[in-house]
């Protein structure tokens, strides 16, 4: 059974990292704004569906001692500066996805809406830039309840984004986030995210929220694959279609460049970070096996392609 005392405990810097005053903290010195897709929208044919990334924008961040829990900064720094990359600071982008069978759409995870940072909140854009509107989602469907996940189910006036919607979510991250006992006796710091899941999903009607089994069927086509660490119910999706296959694998990694690089490393947002170590082995060994396009919610845009194996670890290859 979940260990309950390992995900409040360890999830502690996670859930703080969450709120916006840390992660857009005034003091923080100014590396300008995160690079951003010049076009926020990217299709994919999957058999007889269609898969959309749709971004919803990205938040770059100050790289500090927090961030990996289990590696030094200089280390950090160092596997970012053998890609190429910037190592005083971090861009985390934020991707949903949709999926399009026939006449049922699926949004994978909601981003933000107006309730994050200044430079969140575009995936609204993206789709009507994709043709799409709001009421035509008739499903999204959540990998787990952190707030870059579910805040945009709702504006920050209450109203509901996607009125038309029936929101699926996994048993065990709704009963885990639920339990009101457990948010009573949750550390201050994580108090909040306890909220914000009563803010997005507390009021929605009997009928509105349907709750599935990690490992069941979700809808025609999307089979859900329990992938708990990251959160308690944190759950993956695959999908199938004439032979074609894709995975929308959530926070199974953040950051690819370090933490499929590195999967041992953990990331302050990982709640219970030895669980989330293991399942992100298991699942990226099958991706790499079955050599499955994979889309996460934070890999670089278009935010979907192949996982390689690399060294001791993996490697994310966005497609062209
Ligand atoms: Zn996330």
């Amino acid at each position: 059974m979940l260990a309950r005392r390992s995900f409040l405990g360890a999830g502690l810097a996670g859930a703080s990292a969450l709120t916006l005053s840390s992660v857009w903290s005034q003091g923080a010195p100014n590396f300008g704004p995160p690079n951003l897709p010049a076009t926020g929208f990217r299709r994919m044919t999957l058999g007889s569906m269609e898969v959309i990334a749709l971004n919803d924008g990205a938040v770059r961040r100050p790289l500090g001692e927090e961030f990996v829990t289990n590696a030094p900064l200089e280390q950090v720094k160092a596997l970012l500066a053998s890609q190429s990359l910037p190592t005083d600071y971090i861009d985390v982008p934020y991707t949903p996805f949709l999926l399009i069978n026939g006449n049922q759409r699926y949004l994978f995870d909601t981003g933000f809406a107006d309730n994050g940072p200044p430079t969140t909140g575009r995936l609204l854009a993206n789709l009507a830039a994709a043709g799409l509107r709001p009421e035509d989602i008739n499903n999204v469907v959540l990998s787990h309840f952190h707030g870059d996940h579910i805040n945009g189910l709702r504006y920050r006036n209450g109203a509901l984004v996607y009125p038309n919607a029936r929101v699926h979510v996994p048993t065990v991250e709704h009963a885990f986030w639920m339990d009101d006992a457990r948010m009573e006796s949750a550390p201050p710091a994580m108090k909040g995210a306890f909220m914000g899941v009563r803010r997005a999903l507390g009021n929605l009607s009997g009928d509105q929220l349907v709750k599935f089994e990690p490992g069941s069927m979700v809808a025609p086509g999307i089979t859900s694959v329990a992938a708990f660490g990251h959160t308690p119910g944190h759950t993956l999706f695959r999908i199938d279609s004439a032979g074609q296959s894709f995975a929308y694998v959530g926070d199974i990694t953040n950051v690819p460049a370090l933490f499929a690089r590195a999967p041992d490393w953990s990331v302050v947002f990982d709640m219970n970070p030895d669980m989330a170590r293991q399942t992100r082995r298991r699942v990226f060994d099958m991706l790499v096996r079955d050599k499955m396009v994979a889309g996460g919610f934070h890999f670089p845009f278009p935010a979907f392609g192949n996982i390689e194996a690399a060294g001791n670890g993996y490697q994310f290859r966005p497609m062209a």
